[in-house]
C-alpha cells in the first residue's frame, strides 16, 4: 500500500533552529519505508536548496530539492500555467526571486502585470511601489495567507499575509493568495508526489502539519487524510474551536515511526474531539494517539444585546 505524505516543515520538522526531538528517526523510517513525501511549506523566503542545507545543519543532510515545494514555487507554478507572458513586481526573497526567474517571469518596476507578495523584510519605499502599480492595474497575488510567522518560541514576525493585507486595505483591491489552504498548492504537491511513485498510483495522501488553518484546512479541502501534530502552533485545547477536524491528532511526527517501521498503520484513527463526542453520546470511545486535556472547552454564552 503506497501513502504518500506532504508534511510542513516549521513546528513539525523544526522550531527555531532546533530538531524536534524524535525527527531523525521518523525521517530515517519513513526513507526505509520507501513512501514518496514532499515538505510543503508556505515559506516563501528560501529556495529548495536553502531548505536543503538547513536541514543538513540541524542533522538531515542530504535531501534531494525534489523533495521541497515551498509557496513561492507554488507562485511561479500559478503565473506560468495561467499567464505565462505575465511580468511581477515583487516583494519578497531568494526563494520567491528565483522561483520566478526559473520559470521566465520578469521582474518589472514599471508596469508590471501581478505584484506578488512573498514572506521577508518589506520597506516603506517598495510598499508604496507596489501601491502604485496596483493602482494603476496590477493584479495582487500573495504566495501564503500567514499574516505571522514563529521566530522563535515566544516571538513573531510579521508573514506575507500581513504584507498583502496593508496593500488590500490602501488600493482596496483584495488579494489572491496561494500556498495552503489554497487548493492549488495541493494540486501540486500532489503531482509531485505522483512523479515520485513511477506512475503507480497512491492508496493515500497524507497532510502532516502543525496549524489548522493552513495545513488541515487544505488538507481536507483537498481529500487528504489529515494528521495534526502538537509540535508547533496548535494546542488541544483549542482544536474545538475549528469546524474541521484533523484525521488524527499526534503528539509529534515520533509518533508515527513505529507505524511506518512496521508497515501496519495504527487503529488509533480518532481525533480527542470525535472521541470526547462518542462517550458523551454514551457510545465507546476510540483510541486515540494523545490523551491530553479535555479537548471540548466550556464556551462563555454570547451576549444578548450589544
Ligand atoms: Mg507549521
Amino acid at each position: 500500500m503506497k501513502t504518500g505524505y506532504l508534511i510542513d516543515m516549521d513546528g513539525v520538522i523544526y522550531r527555531e533552529s532546533q530538531l524536534i526531538p524524535g525527527v531523525t528517526e521518523f525521517m530515517e523510517a519513513l526513507l526505509i519505508s520507501g513512501q514518496p513525501f514532499v515538505f510543503l511549506t508556505n515559506n516563501s523566503a528560501p529556495t529548495p536548496d536553502d531548505l536543503s542545507v538547513r536541514l543538513g545543519h540541524l542533522g538531515l543532510p542530504g535531501f534531494s530539492i525534489r523533495h521541497f515545494y515551498t509557496s513561492a514555487l507554488n507562485a511561479a507554478d500559478f503565473l506560468s500555467e495561467t499567464h505565462p507572458a505575465c511580468t511581477a513586481f515583487v516583494i519578497g526573497e531568494g526563494g520567491l526571486l528565483a522561483a520566478l526567474h526559473e520559470r521566465k517571469i520578469a521582474n518589472d518596476t514599471i508596469n508590471p502585470s501581478y505584484v506578488v507578495v512573498g514572506e521577508g523584510a518589506v520597506s516603506g519605499e517598495r510598499l508604496a511601489k507596489a501601491h502604485s502599480c496596483v493602482e494603476r492595474g496590477a493584479r495582487l497575488l500573495a504566495t501564503n495567507p500567514d499574516n505571522w510567522c514563529p521566530v522563535s518560541s515566544v516571538d513573531t514576525r510579521p508573514g506575507a499575509g500581513a504584507t498583502a493585507a496593508f496593500l488590500e486595505a490602501s488600493t482596496g483591491r483584495r488579494a489572491y493568495y496561494l500556498g495552503k489552504p489554497n487548493g492549488y498548492m495541493f494540486h501540486r504537491a500532489r503531482q509531485k508526489l505522483q512523479e515520485m511513485t513511477g506512475g503507480s498510483a497512491l492508496n493515500q495522501i497524507v497532510m502532516i502539519g502543525d496549524t489548522m488553518e493552513t495545513d488541515i484546512r487544505g488538507g481536507i479541502e483537498a481529500g487528504l487524510q489529515t494528521y495534526l501534530v502538537l509540535s508547533g502552533s496548535t494546542q488541544v485545547d483549542n482544536l474545538s474551536d475549528y469546524v474541521y477536524q484533523p484525521t488524527r491528532v499526534l503528539k509529534s511526527v515520533a509518533d508515527l515511526t513505529e507505524e511506518l517501521r512496521s508497515g501496519k498503520p495504527s487503529d488509533r484513527l480518532d481525533s480527542p474531539v470525535y472521541a470526547q463526542v462518542m462517550r458523551r453520546a454514551g457510545k465507546p470511545g476510540g483510541k486515540y494517539q494523545t490523551d491530553t486535556a479535555r479537548a471540548l472547552k466550556p464556551r462563555p454564552r454570547a451576549p444578548m444585546t450589544r
